[in-house]
């Protein structure tokens, strides 16, 4: 009677993790390195830390950090946000995101989700009261149809949440898609909560097309990106939300009472870091070469690689090697063949099961070989 969210369980991430550590298998499930961070960037928290830097840091973040990630954005996508007004510093994509719909989301306001989802957006817009009206894309195209996209909206529709690239899928909007999503919200005053948090992990020269430069659209949408994903740091929990100043101050009367702010020293250690480009311009060519070695790898197996255009993760459809569902399929190969995954039905709220699984690749060349060799024995 006293739960809030009667229908959660524990995240299918914790969850697969679990089961991997359980048999000793090797984990391509949770998005997470295996692999250290750049040990000058360790270094330099451990000088901030050492310098004294270890009190509360302002609540919307550091000015030198907002600085550097305000000059990022300007020389990726050409757009401007002021430092100090338009970019807050949160405990991770997680709590931006959190903080987003905790601010706008209102009982009854609709919002409209992309399937396969990331697992945090639903259940936190339910929390306050929303109504969640989902598109599902499928395999193996993950495709997007903007006509039944817009048959979702309503006058109640207060937000659209767009992952870009999709987490698990791989995919990136192309021109057309932001091209139709501009139409769908033209005069209208729904929202954008859009999840970039793979923005530096896109392949094949490919380019990602972030919300923010489309003035039509930056000016009603809440940006999320994340350090974890871009310096290998997923478990310092830390990254960043930009906005127009009217969207943010909104964002930040919730945000003081909910974190308040976030870790001093490595805000300062990342803002130093940052000065640098070079610390991630070659994100997406050390991340190619991993997905194209698990490829390879895969190439004469059974398995069927569907496309990876970004992030860290390749879907597999395995429906020429198994007729379970995905998630008794993904739970054998944990426990038998010493590989863990994450079912794709896990990210669609009706468990659309479509014998597809994520792995992975954010891992050591080793960690890469010995889970190509128990997959290619299947
Ligand atoms: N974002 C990561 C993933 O998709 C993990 C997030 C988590 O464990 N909550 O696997």
């Amino acid at each position: 009677p006293f739960s809030k969210l009667s229908n959660v369980g524990t995240t299918i991430f914790s969850q697969m993790t679990q089961l991997a550590n359980e048999n000793e298998a090797i984990n391509l499930s949770q998005g997470f390195p295996d692999f250290m961070p750049d040990s000058e960037l360790l270094d330099l928290v451990n000088q901030f830390i050492q310098k004294g830097f270890n009190q509360y840091a302002p609540m919307g973040g550091m000015i030198g950090l907002k600085e550097e990630i305000a000059r990022k954005i300007e020389n990726s996508h050409q757009a401007i946000y002021h430092p100090d007004s338009e970019i807050t510093i949160t405990a991770g994509g997680t709590q931006a995101i959190f903080t987003t719909i905790a601010t706008f989301v209102k009982k009854d306001d609709e919002v409209i989700i992309f399937e396969p989802a990331y697992d945090c957006y639903e259940p936190t817009v339910e929390l306050f009261g929303g109504i969640v009206k989902r598109f599902e894309m499928k395999a193996p195209d993950y495709e997007i149809d903007w006509n039944a996209v817009k048959n979702l909206v309503s006058e109640k529709t207060k937000m659209i949440i767009l992952n870009n690239p999709n987490n698990p899928s791989g995919k990136i909007l192309k021109e057309n898609d932001i091209q139709e999503l501009i139409k769908l919200v033209q005069d209208t005053s729904i929202l954008i909560l859009s999840d970039e948090v793979y923005e530096n992990i896109v392949y094949d020269g490919k380019e990602h097309l972030s919300i923010c430069k489309y003035p039509e659209l930056k000016e009603r949408s809440l940006l999320v990106a994340s350090f974890g994903k871009l310096f290998h740091v997923t478990g310092w929990k830390i990254g960043y939300c930009a906005a127009p100043k009217a969207l943010t101050d909104e964002f930040r009367k919730i945000h003081q009472f909910n974190v308040f702010s976030v870790n001093t020293p490595i805000q300062l250690a990342l803002a130093e870091y940052m000065k640098n480009d070079e610390h991630y311009l070659g994100l997406s060519q050390f991340f190619q070469e991993k997905r194209d070695f698990l490829r390879r790898g895969l190439a004469n197996t059974s398995f069927e690689l569907l496309d990876c255009e970004g992030t860290y993760f390749q879907a597999l459809k395995y429906d020429k090697i198994s007729d379970k569902n995905d998630f008794d399929f993904a739970t054998e190969l944990t426990v038998n063949h010493k590989v863990a995954s994450v079912p794709f039905s896990s990210f669609y709220k009706n468990k659309l099961n479509e014998n597809v699984i994520r792995l992975c690749f954010a891992k050591k060349q080793e960690t890469l070989e010995r889970a190509i060799e128990n997959l290619a024995r299947i």
